[in-house]
């Protein structure tokens, strides 16, 4: 069917709308400065859609801020550029993905990072995450176990300066004793339990964040604090899915 006159009048204002109105203000040199103040305004939004699990309404101002300023779009395969601040997961090749912003946010927000922290991610992937995190504590230690994304996270961390990551390829299980104790322990695949690993190599004090349940289907966000006595506490936050742990332990 052709469409008629009305639609293609509606259609051609929508176009003149969008012409005319963030191109003309944007004064910015970056064209997706508009896409990602729109992402950091779906990412409040989630926050106070889902303030009955997460217990408050609003993520911390830094953490917001820092959403503001990571290039998501550059985390993404090029064919995906323009959709990198929709808040949602993508694809990013070898059957992984980059987390919702929301998610990531929201990760972030409970992890709790303060300026002297030093994190500890399983799952680098995109690297986005680490770059958020990267922004707001002193060093991130990532680990990748699929060796080109591994080695692609390390190329475009380097590009964007971000000199406070360092990324290894290998089974992030066992966690990074080298680098241990760590205040931040993030981790972005769906385990089947708590690594005893990273709970050996979380500092009292410090707080893990991390997805626990069956893989493919639904898990539960845990918050586990290990006090500074020793203690350990585990929180559930809410439901998430994530890419499955895999590795031979
Ligand atoms: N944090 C990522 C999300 C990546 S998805 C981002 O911001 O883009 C989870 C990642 O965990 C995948 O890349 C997957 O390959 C990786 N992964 C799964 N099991 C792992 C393991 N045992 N050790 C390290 N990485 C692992």
């Amino acid at each position: 069917m052709r469409p008629t006159l009305p639609g293609l009048v509606a259609l051609a204002t929508a176009a003149l709308l969008l012409v005319a109105g963030p191109a003309a203000t944007a004064a910015d040199d970056d064209p997706f400065a508009e896409a990602r103040a729109a992402m950091v305004r779906a990412v409040a939004l989630d926050a106070e859609r889902t303030a009955e699990w997460i217990g408050k309404e609003e993520l911390s101002p830094r953490v917001m801020e820092a959403m503001g300023r990571v290039p998501r779009h550059l985390f993404v395969p090029p064919e995906l550029q323009g959709f990198g601040y929709l808040n949602r997961p993508l694809p990013i090749g070898y059957g992984q993905t980059i987390s919702q912003p929301y998610i990531v946010a929201l990760m972030t927000d409970l992890l709790a990072p303060q300026p002297d922290d030093v994190a500890f991610e399983l799952g680098t992937g995109s690297s986005y995450q680490a770059a958020v995190l990267a922004e707001l504590v002193a060093g991130v230690y990532t680990v990748e176990i699929v060796e080109p994304l591994a080695a692609s996270a390390t190329d475009r961390l380097d590009a964007l300066g971000y000199d406070n990551v360092t990324v290894r390829a290998g089974d992030g299980y066992f966690g990074w004793p080298e680098h241990a104790p760590f205040d931040i322990i993030v981790v972005t695949a769906a385990a089947s339990h708590v690594p005893p690993p990273l709970i050996a190599q979380l500092k009292p004090g410090g707080r893990m964040v991390i997805p626990v349940g069956s893989p493919f289907l639904t898990q539960q966000l845990l918050l586990i604090e290990k006090k500074e006595d020793g203690a350990v506490t585990s929180r559930q936050i809410l439901p998430v899915i994530f890419v499955p742990l895999t590795g031979g332990h």
